[in-house]
This record gives C-alpha cells, structure tokens and sequence, in this order.
C-alpha cells in the first residue's frame, strides 16, 4: 500500500535537494523579495511576463526545506500558465494552507501543490509554504502598476 503521506514528504524533501529553477534571472519583467521572519526565509521570485503568459520563473534564496520546495515547485507550476491561471492558482493554494479552501471547479487543478495541504496542520509552517507565492504575488501586482510602453 503506497503511503501518501510517505509520497508527499518525498517529493517536499526531492524538491529541497535538488530545487529547480533555482537561479537569477537576468533580464525579468517583475520580481520581488520575501521574508518570512519567523523561521528566517528569503526568497527573490523573478518572473518573465509576455503577452500575459508566464514563460519564466526563477527564484534564488535560502530557508528551512518547506520553503525551499515550496518555491521550487511554484515555479514549476506557473511557468507556461496564463497570468489569470497563475493568480487563480495562488488564490487556490493559499485557500488550501489558510483552512479557506475553496471548492471550486475554476481554475487549474492543484496538481503537485496538493503536497503541501498536510502544512495547514502545522500553523508555524505555513507561512513557510505561502512565502514563495506571496512573493510571485508581489512581483506581478508589481508589474501591472508599472506603465509599459511595449
Ligand atoms: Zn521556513
């Protein structure tokens, strides 16, 4: 019998050992800092933006495994996406660590991210989960309030 528990703990520890997208990204249309300050989390989310898709997202940073996999797999999760899809995706994840799930057909399926829905039991973790999102949050309200000529 397959442990989901088991399952989902391995993908959190494959994705803090080998975190992927992990680096700068030279030429981003937004990006944003963030800072969990009760566990020490830092993490820089770069995102690419054209014609409202994502086509790239990198983060760099350091902090505890949650946080790390967390913006791991974000970024994993958003690449390729429409920013409606990537925002509706965040609103979804969010919902799911806050105990706010929402139950709707709307939106792209959680997918991986559904790893992550243990962490809302572990209150002090979740801020370690959400950082990541917060931050990719940040950095595309960042980029609407900016005036682009292109
Ligand atoms: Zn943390």
């Amino acid at each position: 019998m397959i442990d989901l528990y088991d399952l989902y703990q391995e993908l959190i520890l494959d994705h803090n050992r080998r975190p992927r997208n992990r680096r700068k990204l030279e030429d981003p249309s937004c990006q944003a800092e963030g800072y969990n300050p009760l566990c020490g989390d830092r993490v820089t989310v770069y995102l690419k933006i054209e014609d409202s898709v994502v086509t790239e997202a990198t983060f760099d940073g350091s902090g505890c495994a949650i946080s790390t996999a967390s913006a791991s797999l974000m970024t994993e999760s958003v690449k390729g996406k429409s920013l409606e899809d990537a925002k509706a995706l965040f609103r979804k994840f969010h919902g799911m660590l806050t105990g706010q799930s929402i139950e709707t057909a709307d939106g792209p399926d959680l997918g991986k991210l559904e790893v992550f829905s243990g962490v809302c039991r572990f209150p002090a973790r979740v801020k370690c989960a959400t950082l990541a999102w917060h931050t990719a949050n940040a950095a595309w309200e960042k980029r609407e309030t900016v005036v682009s000529t292109e």
